[in-house]
């Protein structure tokens, strides 16, 4: 996990769902490095809007602000994942 998102005290939960990373968040500007080591990229940063969604050019992560409609059958099918 980066600096920057330990740093954040908001929502930030992490499923995979149909074998995507998938991030929930109430930021509306976050960082993804691609989980750092081997897997890792540059820093990108990415805006969402309220309720609106992004991916990471670099590792296809998807990030969901927390009021976008699909957040509730994210956390009920997802799996919980620590990234
Ligand atoms: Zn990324």
């Amino acid at each position: 996990m980066s600096a920057a998102a330990m740093a954040s005290k908001g929502i930030e939960e992490h499923y995979i769902l149909d074998g995507e990373e998938v991030v929930i968040t109430d930021r509306l500007e976050v960082s993804c490095d691609g989980g750092g080591g081997v897997l890792g990229h540059p820093v990108e940063y990415i805006t969402l809007e309220k309720g609106g969604e992004a991916v990471c050019k670099y590792c296809d992560r998807h990030f969901y602000h927390v009021a976008h409609p699909r957040v509730a059958e994210i956390r009920q099918k997802g799996e919980p994942f620590a990234g």
